[in-house]
Parts: C-alpha cells; sequence; structure tokens
C-alpha cells in the first residue's frame, strides 16, 4: 500500500473540485464525472476503482494506472457475545485504531416516552492515534499522543465497517473512539463533510463527544454545523474532575459550562453529558446533586455509565444501589437520566483496550 501510496493519487485524499481537477488534467473527462466517482466511492462504497462499472473499462483502466480507493487493512476483528463488534484497522505507518459496533435494540431513548422500539447499529469511530488528554480511567490516555488521522482514515473506519457488515447499514456515528476529536478539528470537520455530504449520513445521527476543549466546542458550529455535542464531563466539582480528567485544570467546569450554554442546537436538541461513575470517587447522592445544579437550563440528557474494572487502574466499579440511587436523584429533579450497560466487555471494548495489545510507533 506504501508504494502504492507513492506513485498513484489517493483519490479519498481529494474534495470535490480537486477531484474535478484532477480528472480533467489526467483523463480530460467533464466535472460531472466527479461527482459519479464520489457516488461510487462514498455511497456505493467501492474498495476499488476497478468497480466502478459506470465508467468505461478503458477509462477505468486508465484511472487506475494513476490513481487508486484508499482502504484500511483490518488487522483483527473481535465479536462479543452480546453483539458487539471490534475492530482493530492498521494504518499505512503500522499504527492502529479501532472502531466498535454496537447495535441496540432499545426505546428510543426511554426518556422521550415515545415507546417506539428501534433497532440502532451505532459505530464508534476513533479520530486519533493515542491522545493527548489523559483521562484517567482511560487505557487509550495512557498510550500517550502518537498522531492524528486524516479525513480520510476517519471516514474509511465507517466505509471498511459498512462493506463488511452489508446488506445491514450502520445508523449512528459517534466519535467517541480512540482520541480526542476536537483536537483534530480540521481532519474532523473534512471528515463530517464527507460522511454528510457524499456518504449521506444524516447530521442528526452523528455525534462528536469531548472530554470539553472548550476554544474548540466555541469554534464547532463554524466548522461543522449541526451535528450532536457529547461531552464526557464525570464530576461536577472542579476538585474531582480534575482528579480524574487532567484537561480540567486548562478548561475548567465554569468556563465549559458557558461555552455549552452559547452553544446552538437543532431544534428539540440536547447535550449528551456522559458521567462515568467510578467507586466511590464520583457516584454519591451528593454529586448528584451537585450535578443537577450544575445543568440546570440546559436542554440535555445524562448517559450514566457505571466503570468497568480493567486491569492497571485503582478504580472501582460502583455498587449497582449507588448507580440507582445517583440515576433517581436524577430523574426526580426533572433530568433525563439512563443507564448504559458495559457493550462487549468480554472483547475488551472499551476505548482502547484492544490497541493497548499492539506497540504504538512513534
Ligand atoms: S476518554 Fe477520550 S479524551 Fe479521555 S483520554 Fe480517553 S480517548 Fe482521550
Amino acid at each position: 500500500m506504501m508504494a502504492r501510496a507513492k506513485t498513484k493519487k489517493d483519490l479519498k485524499s481529494l474534495d470535490k473540485p480537486a477531484l474535478e481537477e484532477f480528472l480533467m488534467r489526467n483523463e480530460g473527462i467533464p466535472s460531472f464525472r466527479a461527482g459519479q466517482l464520489l457516488h461510487w466511492m462514498y455511497k456505493k462504497n467501492v474498495a476499488s476503482i476497478e468497480e466502478i462499472t459506470e465508467f468505461s473499462k478503458n477509462l477505468r483502466e486508465s484511472l487506475s494506472q494513476k490513481a487508486f480507493i484508499s482502504t484500511l487493512k483490518v488487522k483483527e476483528t473481535l465479536s462479543s457475545t452480546d453483539g458487539t463488534q471490534k475492530y482493530l484497522f492498521e494504518l499505512e505507518d503500522g499504527n492502529f485504531v479501532e472502531s466498535v459496533l454496537i447495535p441496540s435494540d432499545e426505546d428510543q431513548e426511554a426518556d422521550e416516552k415515545a415507546q417506539t422500539k428501534t433497532s440502532r447499529l451505532t459505530l464508534c469511530i476513533s479520530s486519533q492515534v493515542g491522545c493527548t488528554v489523559g483521562c484517567r480511567f482511560c487505557l487509550t490516555g495512557r498510550l500517550g499522543f502518537i498522531r492524528d488521522l486524516e479525513a480520510w482514515e476517519i471516514v474509511e473506519q465507517v466505509l471498511s465497517v459498512q462493506r463488511l457488515i452489508a446488506p445491514r447499514q450502520i445508523t449512528n456515528i459517534v466519535f467517541m473512539g480512540m482520541g480526542e476529536p476536537l483536537n483534530n478539528l480540521e481532519n474532523v470537520a473534512v471528515a463530517l463533510e464527507r460522511l454528510t455530504e457524499f456518504a449521506h449520513f444524516s447530521k442528526r445521527r452523528i455525534t462528536l463527544s469531548t472530554a470539553g476543549i472548550v476554544p474548540s466546542i466555541m469554534e464547532l458550529p463554524g466548522k461543522a454545523p449541526m451535528v450532536n455535542l457529547a461531552v464526557s464531563l464525570n464530576a461536577a466539582t472542579d476538585e474531582t474532575r480534575s482528579l480524574i480528567m487532567p484537561i480540567n485544570r486548562r478548561y475548567g467546569i465554569s468556563s465549559l459550562m458557558q461555552a455549552l450554554r452559547q452553544f446552538p442546537l437543532a431544534r428539540r436538541g440536547r447535550i449528551t453529558f456522559e458521567y462515568v461513575l467510578l467507586g466511590g470517587i464520583n457516584d454519591s447522592v451528593a454529586d448528584a446533586r451537585r450535578l443537577v445544579k450544575l445543568l440546570h437550563g440546559i436542554p440535555s440528557k445524562v448517559n450514566l455509565i457505571p466503570f468497568n474494572r480493567h486491569e492497571g487502574t485503582d478504580f472501582r466499579t460502583p455498587p449497582v444501589q449507588s448507580v440507582l440511587a445517583f440515576q433517581k436523584t436524577l430523574t426526580d429533579s426533572g433530568c433525563t437520566a439512563i443507564i448504559r450497560k458495559s457493550k462487549g466487555a468480554d472483547i475488551l471494548a472499551a476505548c482502547g483496550q484492544l490497541k493497548a495489545k499492539y506497540e504504538p510507533k512513534k
């Protein structure tokens, strides 16, 4: 793949004007062909130029001499007994990232009074190799930071998994895998544009999850309007949050909340707050009350995620009674709070656990 990349153009690295220019210069063909090519690459999801049967054989052969369609190599796939699947991708430079496919058949948010059952197939994707943020409960954070993913590497996680699971369809995409997407905002914004404009994913079904990079949250509406935002909050006081998430020392809770209060939401849109419950750290009823106060006035829902204890951490799984009491405190105060079961525990589907088996290449 490396040799090919050096001599030929990766068509997935080009935006529409660049693709039009490339096709005109190299093949002398009109600009509408670029639209066809984008449709075949992103919507029909072909993995090679040879598969684009709308193009003549001559054109396919000629184009294949000068260009290729990049794909990611699947190094390993793991399936959980609960239906979760984890994909480890090997990148061209020998690094690895992972995506997790999570099926769910749940009330379309038990909170919404809508009792319709929907089947979701959510793909959790990565935006960086490693991460600089260093959340203490996360194995990716411990790996350190290697590099940002290119836009095509982000998009290709979705397209590769879609090819593997067809005819099933990915219904939702969440940027909750390895990396902090708002620390790679330029490439993430390009990836979002391609996923929505060319692969036709609805923005309403895409969620960016951030540890709370305040300046980028403020930039986000201009760069990727109307995608959903999730914030990994995990504590309602600076003291506890800084202990769990060192990034809080840089962007404290009050500046984070101020940015979120100004964040433009779609009609009936809400900000999702992720709250990993760590036994004895942030799972008391007093913590829940503080959280209620903090979220007052923000259209929101809270995902409560009981910590899944893994090797190499001192954090504890919270007792079931604490989790239920925490949720009750929130719901009694009018907050929407859903307990999210950890999926794929038997295949180490939590952030960074599979990749931790492989040495990162600096
Ligand atoms: S939880 Fe997310 S932001 Fe925090 S260290 Fe892990 S990958 Fe980075």
